[in-house]
This record gives structure tokens, sequence and C-alpha cells, in this order.
């Protein structure tokens, strides 16, 4: 081999914060605080820069090392998106620790086995979640320390015996601090399946995937984000690493802002104007709620312009809205947490601009072309590769620097299936068919998809069909035992508030749209759908909670 003659320095998570601080110093990061406003009223809204995060990532490195933290051990973090968990993204994986960020929004079984399965070592975690903590921590033996990232005036009412202050911490340090130079393959960060089925599985990323991920996720045809944008992340940090978004900022020198807990549509309106956010990302029932009031209260966006939503499926109901409405290009986004997350995103090519909007439309609702680096391809059930014919479906396999080959531990059994060539290929669990131009779209997921007679049908389809009602605020559809068919399509709906509509008139909503076979068999209303930990509709229980349902064409 002649080796080429290029400096050898490793992609390493610390060297985005190093390069933000010298290049971007002075650009922002601002925060909804979760410890509110002063009693004066001031300081509901933190803000800093891109130098001071790195001085104080620096600080909390030393404390951490203070504290005995060395190379690979795991921090925790159940925290909401903030400066101080960012401080937490690179101070401790910029030396050389495992930063485990922890979904709040599982049941607290699952939060003990994710932090005993990981043996975090330490955690920190915002106030809203110090109830949660001391109900964990007597389950938690591993924990050494339970950081509150809090200043002393507002430490939490909680009797821990290890219970420390984020801010003490760091103000005992002085900053003096040079990021080691790492391998670049060294375990940096770890998030773990939400595990809607079984236990929750490890997924471990390196520097290596994490730096080549934000490379890819920036690109003018994947996220888009620049030193011009103001990107507010609603997607959590403890989602995938908020899609990668704390890094990919970093990167280019955006500004970024971070909505704490103030999720609800009125509140992350109002910071979306004042901070004049330009780009912002997150699942689609976030959308739902924002939407509904900038409809309500007649608002409109005065510096945004493009939102990824992914996650779930977006409804082109909801992409025509924010386009047409509100003059915000929706960028839809797939991937999973075993992705890093990304995997595909629904730009257009230079042959689509002329098409006309309704065209436009169908192809921005698939979930879109490979950005480099997370190839696919779908397969059948005996592993053989299938056409690109944008009809047929099949198991959706992905393969790339910054894909999962086996979770955390080995729990979760050998993920990937090998192919001719002995390569592995992580298999998603989605089932997907994808066109001759490369764009893939979700069928289902392989356990929701509606197998009728030996037939498939897509819930999402269906799903997308019932949201483009004007009166339907969401939708579920689920496979319901028949009898003939062995299961038929049941549609389970939220109206909008106030909203006249009847089973019959929703059922015939969907003549001339669908198949006759596809037709949902049988609607009925709810007040409300169930999610999972992150955002997505909890198939499993509805299935659960309508097991003895009987169809009338059963
Ligand atoms: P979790 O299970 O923790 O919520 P993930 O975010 O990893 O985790 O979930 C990944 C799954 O979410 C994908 O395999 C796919 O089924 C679904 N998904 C993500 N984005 C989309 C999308 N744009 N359209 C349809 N399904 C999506």
């Amino acid at each position: 081999m002649l080796r080429g003659l290029i400096q050898e320095v490793p992609l390493l998570i610390s060297s985005l914060i190093t390069h933000a601080s010298r290049h971007h110093g002075d650009a922002e990061i601002v925060s909804r605080t979760v410890e509110g406003p002063a009693a004066d009223g001031s300081g509901a809204i933190h803000r800093y820069t891109y130098r001071d995060a790195h001085k104080r990532a620096r600080q909390l490195a030393q404390a951490l090392a203070r504290l005995g933290v060395k190379d690979g051990d795991r921090v925790g973090t159940l925290a909401w998106n903030g400066y101080r968990h960012f401080e937490a993204f690179y101070g401790i994986s910029g030396m050389g620790a495992v930063m485990h960020t922890v979904n709040p929004r599982l049941f607290p079984e699952q939060l003990v086995y994710i932090i005993n399965h990981a043996e975090d070592g330490y955690m920190l975690f915002d106030l809203t979640f110090a109830p949660l903590v001391e109900k964990l921590a007597p389950a938690c033996k591993g924990v050494k320390g339970w950081i509150a990232m809090t200043d002393r005036a507002h430490m939490p009412k909680i009797t821990l015996p290890n219970l420390l202050c984020y801010e003490e911490l760091v103000a005992a340090e002085n900053g003096n601090y040079e990021w080691p130079q790492l391998d670049e393959y060294t375990a940096s960060s770890l998030c773990y399946t939400s595990g809607t089925t079984g236990n929750p599985k490890g997924v471990l990323y390196s520097h290596r995937s994490t730096v080549i991920h934000a490379f890819a996720a920036a690109l003018p045809d994947a996220l888009n984000i620049s030193a011009r944008d103001v990107m507010l992340p609603v997607v959590p940090m403890f989602h995938a690493n908020a899609w990668s978004l704390p890094y990919g900022c970093a990167m280019v020198g955006a500004k970024l802002v971070f909505p704490g807990a103030a999720l609800d549509g009125k509140s992350l309106y109002e910071l979306f104007e004042a901070e004049k956010v330009t780009v912002s990302a997150g699942v689609p029932t976030v959308w739902l709620a924002l939407l509904m009031y900038a409809g309500q209260e007649k608002k409109k966006f005065s510096t945004m312009n493009r939102t990824v939503i992914g996650g779930s499926a977006c409804p082109p109901a909801m992409i025509k809205t924010f386009q047409e409405e509100y003059g915000v290009q929706v960028l839809h986004a797939w991937g999973m947490t075993e992705m890093s997350p990304l995997g595909t995103v629904s730009t257009l090519k230079a042959k689509h601009l002329k098409l006309s909007k309704e065209q436009k439309l169908a192809i921005q609702s698939k979930q879109g072309h490979n950005i480099f680096g997370a190839d696919m391809k779908i397969v059948d059930g005996e592993g053989k590769d299938l056409p690109w014919d944008g009809k047929v479906f099949g198991d959706l396999l992905v393969r790339g620097p910054w894909i999962t080959s086996s979770y955390f531990k080995g729990e979760g059994g050998d993920p990937l299936r090998l192919d001719e060539k002995g390569q592995g290929w992580f298999p998603t669990g989605d089932v997907a068919t994808i066109d001759p131009d490369g764009y893939m779209q979700i069928t289902d997921r392989s356990k929701d998809v509606i197998k009728t007679g030996g037939e498939w049908i897509s819930t999402i389809d269906l799903e997308n069909i019932a949201v483009g009602h004007p009166a339907v605020a969401e939708a579920a559809v689920i496979g319901c035992f028949h009898p003939k068919w062995d299961e038929r399509p049941l549609l389970i709906v939220v109206k909008k508030p106030g909203a006249e509509l009847t089973r019959e008139e929703l059922l015939k909503f969907y003549e001339g749209k669908v198949a006759k076979w596809w037709m949902p068999d049988d609607c009925v209303f709810v007040d409300q759908l169930p999610h999972t930990a992150t955002g997505k509709l909890l198939k499993t229980k509805l299935r659960e909670d309508f097991k003895g349902h009987k169809l009338p064409t059963a």
C-alpha cells in the first residue's frame, strides 16, 4: 500500500467545540432555563456564547476528573435541552468518558434498568427530575453522585446522601485543560432505544461516527444548517442526540436556542419569534401542537423558514400547511437511534423543480433519499435484493460508518445480516419501497403493517389520509381481528377541538383515495392517543385496548 501523506488528526467531539469557540466564538447559545425567572422576573432566559460554553465544558471535564471519572466511564444525564446539557455533551465525551443521555419519559423501572445496565457512575439531572431522582436513587446503587444542574440557591429539597451541585463543581475549576487526543474510535456516547418490546438496547457511538454523521447531517441536501442560521432543536437531546444538532451547529457555527422544558405551542412560538429562529426540528406531535396554537391565535412566523420533521411519518397535510400557510419548508427525515440517527431526508433534485406543487408534495411526503454515508436497500424474506421501482416493498436494511454494529454489552443479540460479500447490514425493522430516483418510503414498522387475507395494508398511508380531513387532529390505524381476513384496519381518531365529524363521514372520505379493500372497516373517536417516550403512536397499547373490538364487518 502506498500511504497518503496527510496529517493524522483524529475526528473528535472536542474538536467541534474547539472549532466553534475559535471560529464562531461569539455565536450565541440561548436557553430557556428550568429554574424559571428570579423574583425580579429576570433570568428565565440564559444566554452566552460558544466561547463561554467551551470554557465551561473544560471546567466540567476537570470537575469530573476530580470526582474520579476515567476514560470509558459512563456519566448519565436526565435533562432537557439547555446550555448545561450542551456542556455535558462536550465535557463528558471530550474527556474520554461516555455520555449517556437518559430519556426521563421512560417508566421508572426502565430507567433503573438502563442506568444500572450502563453502569453510570454519576448522573447529571435537571431540577424537574429531582422527585424522579429521589425515587430512582435507592435502586441505582452504582451511582456515586447525583449532580443537580443548578446553582446552590436553587438546589432541590431532596434527601440524598450523594447530592452534588453542578455550579459549585464547575466554579471550583479554572478551565485550563487540554482535551485529550483520543483514538477516534473511542466510545463517546450511549443512547438506549425506547424498547416498546423487551428491554431497551444500548447504542454506543464513537467520536468518529459522531463527527462524520455531523458533517453529513449539515449538508445542503440534509439538514442544511449554516453560520447564518438560528436553530431551535425541539427534539430532545436525550432522543438520539437531538438528531446530531448539538454537534452539527457547533461545526457550522449556527446560533443555538434551547427550549428547556417548555415544549407547548405558545412557549415555542414565543421563543421562535424572540430569538429569530430560522430552522427547527422535531417529531410530528410537537408540530401538531404548534400548528394548533398558531392557527387558533392567527400567528405567522416572521423568521422561521424551514423545519425538520421525523421520528414518525410526517403527514402530507402537515407539510402542506407548513409550506402553504406559513411559508415554512418541511424537511421530512427518517432515521433511528441505531443510525446516529439520520438515514434519509426528502429534498428535491433539479429535475423535480418543474413539477407541480402536488407532485412535489408527493416526493416530500416520502422519507427521502439517502444522505452519503448511510446506504440502504430493501430485501425479501430470503434476504434477496428487491427492485427500486417505488412499488415493491421489503425489509429495509442499512449500512454505514455511523450505524450500529452491535448493542452495548452484546445484549439485544447480533443485529447484523450478512450479504453475499460478507458485509453486515442492519435491519431497521421498517418495511419500505425505494423508487428509481432513490427515494425511500416507509410502508410501516414491520410489526404494525396490517396483514389481511395474505395482502399488506400500510397503516401510515391510512393515517395520512385521515389527518388530511379538516376535522381530524390525529389518527392511528391498527389491525383488528377479523374471522375471515385475519386482520382488517380499524381507524382511531382524535377530532380537532370543537370539530363535528361522524364515523360515516370520515369513512366516506376514504372513497377514491385508496383501493376498496384498503378502506378501514370501522372508525372510533377517542379524546387522546397514547404515545411512546419519543412521541410515536404507541400501537402496542392501542392493539391491547382494542383487542376485543368487534368490527361491524366481522
Ligand atoms: P425510539 O424507538 O427510541 O423512538 P427511534 O427514533 O430510533 O427510536 O425510532 C426509529 C423508528 O422510527 C424508525 O425505524 C421508523 O420506524 C420510525 N421513523 C423515524 N422517522 C420516520 C419517518 N420520517 N417516517 C416514518 N417512520 C419514521
